[in-house]
């Protein structure tokens, strides 16, 4: 008889999870918190929207939905940098042809819903887990218990899989919130029409704050203010409409024809807190953790959701090598996966200072040119940090110490006297020969 898997959580990854599995041929059942997203919107009707990129793709790709999910994308091929005085400046994020996709994120989760029960799982709406006996393998909900072989936390950054495991011993767990939450705005259509740039991730680097924007299929763009939680400069002072209008009048000038709803959203739009969560053992006799529930973290190199699907892949791939999902194949799983996951943690607190300061910088822009020309001449041995993180499934453990390397020797270039004159004639190759 197949083995019976629960699921926790029917969120982005859970969802995924879910198709994997049934694939395999295990009777799934998933577990999901909130009403069916499909019969209305949980969020108000805002659209809110993530950055799906190749690790993501790769795994969709898997379960053949890839082509589906892509035609529900807009391409954005790099940041759209706005200064103060509303100057325009794209910065390519990859080589010619690469680029990251924005996609809705209740869209893709419709789809993914739609796709676990075309093959076969069970979804059960409105059922909020309590706890989890994660010896005997029973998930406890209001009104039910459920014992099943194998049970995933997919239920996000506030798991209460996690929750029941930290009640044990020898459980490791540290939260870490940054001083900057966030607040999503809109930029609606005009006539029909996007009123900025499409293919792009817009951003205005302010130094310890940014304002960002991503594209949506109904030519709006969805936009989030990161902005200090409290303090002088902080969302606690933004109380009335002269503070709010006075920040985006100083900082963001050239929105103001842009967001005719400010205001509106401003008020209705709740302020969230950004958190890193880590946490081990992942595995834990019958059950394990997937996704946020697992490793949650902030969302500046928009990596959350990829490297969730990414632990899907590496699952899926580990119960192909093992035959079946055991206690050695999920220790596997936890030992390969949780290095990537505190790599990708990191690089995602270091993104936030370069996506709202670095970007504004001549010499990171100086750097970007100097690696691009790096990587054109020597594309197997020189990949841009952000490349390898966005555009290739090299382990992001891997990743972050190659990228360390390369930082080291860049900033002994940039340090080098007259750099922007000689630009044109770097010695490529003695670069390249300090990786050695
Ligand atoms: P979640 O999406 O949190 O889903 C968990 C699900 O479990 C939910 O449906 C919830 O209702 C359910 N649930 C919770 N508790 C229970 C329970 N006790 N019982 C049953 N069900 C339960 N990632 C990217 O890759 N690219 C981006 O551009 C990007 N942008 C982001 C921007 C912001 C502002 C934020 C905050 C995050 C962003 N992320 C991005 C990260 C991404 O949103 C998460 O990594 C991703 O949603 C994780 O998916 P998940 O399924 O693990 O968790």
């Amino acid at each position: 008889m197949s083995q019976r898997i629960t699921i926790l959580g029917a969120g982005l990854v859970g969802s995924l999870l879910s198709i994997f599995l049934a694939k395999r041929g295990f009777k799934v059942q998933l577990f999901e918190g909130r009403p069916d997203m499909r019969l209305g919107t949980s969020d108000g009707g805002r659209s809110i929207n993530l950055a799906l990129s190749h690790r993501g793709l790769k795994a969709l790709e898997a379960v053949g939905l890839a082509e589906e999910i892509k035609n529900a994308c807009i391409p954005m091929h790099g940041r759209m940098i706005h200064d103060l005085k509303g100057n325009l400046e794209l910065q390519p994020y990859g080589k010619k042809g690469e680029f990251i996709n924005s996609v809705s994120r209740s869209g893709l989760n419709m789809i993914l819903m739609d796709a676990a029960q075309k093959s076969g799982v069970e979804i059960v709406f409105e059922a909020k887990c309590k706890k989890v006996d994660y010896e005997n393998g029973i998930a406890y909900f209001e009104d039910k218990e459920v014992k099943s072989d194998w049970i995933f936390g997919a239920d996000g950054a506030f798991s209460a899989l996690r929750n029941s495991m930290m009640k044990t011993p020898m459980f490791n767990y540290s939260q870490n919130y940054i001083s900057a939450g966030y607040k999503e705005l809109c930029i609606p259509a005009v006539n029909n029409a996007y009123a900025i740039e499409p293919n792009a991730l817009h951003i205005w680097p302010r130094g310890n704050y940014m304002l960002i924007a991503l594209p949506n299929l109904d030519k709006s763009f969805t936009c989030t203010l990161f902005y200090p939680m409290e303090g002088e400069q902080s969302f606690e002072q933004l109380r009335d409409k002269k503070a709010i209008k006075d920040l985006f009048e100083n900082s963001f000038p050239d929105t103001k024809e842009l967001m005719p709803t400010l205001f509106e959203d401003f008020e209705q739009n709740p302020t969230s807190g950004l958190v890193t969560i880590r946490c081990s053992p992942w595995v834990k006799g019958r059950t394990a953790l997937i996704g946020d529930a697992a490793h949650a973290i902030v969302p500046f190199y928009g990596q959350g959701m990829n490297a969730g699907f990414e632990d899907c892949f590496v699952l899926d791939d580990l119960i192909e090598q093992f035959g079946t999902i055991n206690e050695e194949m999920l220790a596997y799983y936890e030992n390969l996966r949780k290095p990537d996951a505190d790599a990708i943690a990191d690089l995602a607190l270091y993104n936030f200072i370069e996506m709202r300061d670095k970007v504004a910088d001549p010499k990171f822009i100086l750097q970007k040119k100097i690696e691009k020309k790096l990587h054109e001449q020597y594309p197997d041995k020189w990949m841009p940090l952000y490349s390898m993180v966005t555009f290739s499934d090299l382990r992001y453990s891997e990743a972050l110490a190659q990228g360390m390397k390369q930082q080291a020797i860049m900033d002994e270039v940039l340090a080098s006297k007259d750099i922007d004159e000689n630009l044109e004639h770097l010695d490529l190759t003695n670069i390249i020969a300090g990786l050695d």
